[in-house]
């Protein structure tokens, strides 16, 4: 049997996934990581399930238990916040289970950044703008290689994503003013799609008095760029009158 890293979401227990919700209900274990997982997930969990929290546990630990479920015929649920690609630490995870014949199922879910991104109301790919999403953060107790230095990626202009760095920031602001203009919109959420949502915008140039006067310390995405609030950019050629393509003939009038 596979162990599935199941995407929890941002934290709105709606955002997890219709699988994610059923592979929760069919687990005899689940384990999660409890600094950041909304709890009122786990009450999809099957009632009989043994719900761990990850947090005290290292990674031999959690490939031993996981392990020993799967070998006794036990389903597994690895919930992780968002989706588990982004800084989720799955790799190492499969990779232990793969090397003890243990395959793996990851399932997607709804990561923070969109949660984000819908709480400010804008799309991040505004035709004529930005056409590039950056999904970053800055080195924290894991490294960002050097190329990837934030005053590196800043100079693409690009939408921006910073996870996990709203605790340094002083130095996202000072790495993002070396490219991006201090008028650049700015904003911050904090705890997106949960009911304590927080939510503070300005320019780069008021970032970090914006983030400290708010106390945010954790749990928060910083967005960037001129897609917060271009009215400057391009309609996209999908809806356009003269533009005919497959699905929709240009004698159809909506
Ligand atoms: N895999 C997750 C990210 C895990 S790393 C995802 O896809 O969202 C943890 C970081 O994610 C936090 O430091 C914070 O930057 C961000 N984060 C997680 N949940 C969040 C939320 N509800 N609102 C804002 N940021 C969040």
């Amino acid at each position: 049997m596979n162990v599935f890293f199941v995407g929890a979401g941002p934290g709105d227990p709606e955002l997890l996934t219709i699988k994610g919700a059923r592979l929760l209900a069919e687990a005899g274990l689940v384990l999660y990581a409890g600094s950041l997982v909304n709890r009122e997930i786990l009450t999809c969990a099957n009632p009989a399930a043994r719900l761990v929290d990850s947090a005290g546990l290292d990674l031999e630990q959690q490939v031993t238990l996981m392990t020993a479920a799967v070998q006794e015929g036990i389903k597994v649920v690895r919930l992780h916040t968002g989706d588990p690609s982004l800084y989720g630490a799955i790799q190492e995870q499969i990779d232990e289970l793969s090397a003890r014949g243990v395959k793996s199922t990851i399932v997607p879910g709804v990561s923070s950044y969109a949660a984000a991104v819908a709480a400010v109301g804008r799309e991040l790919t505004l035709p004529g703008v930005s056409q590039t999403v950056i999904i970053t953060r800055l080195a924290g107790r894991t490294a960002v290689p050097e190329k990837e230095s934030l005053r590196a990626l800043a100079a693409h202009g690009a939408s921006m994503c910073i996870f996990l760095s709203v605790g340094l920031i002083d130095r996202v602001a000072r790495e993002l003013l070396a490219s991006y203009p201090t008028e650049t919109p700015v904003a911050v959420v904090e705890k997106a799609s949960w009911p304590e949502q927080r939510l503070v915008r300005g320019s780069l140039g008021e970032l970090v008095p914006l983030v400290r006067e708010a106390g945010i310390t954790r749990q928060a995405i910083i967005l960037v760029g001129e897609f917060l609030a271009s009215e400057d950019y391009e309609q996209s050629r999908l809806y356009a009158t003269e533009f005919e393509h497959g699905f929709r003939e240009r004698t159809v009038k909506v």
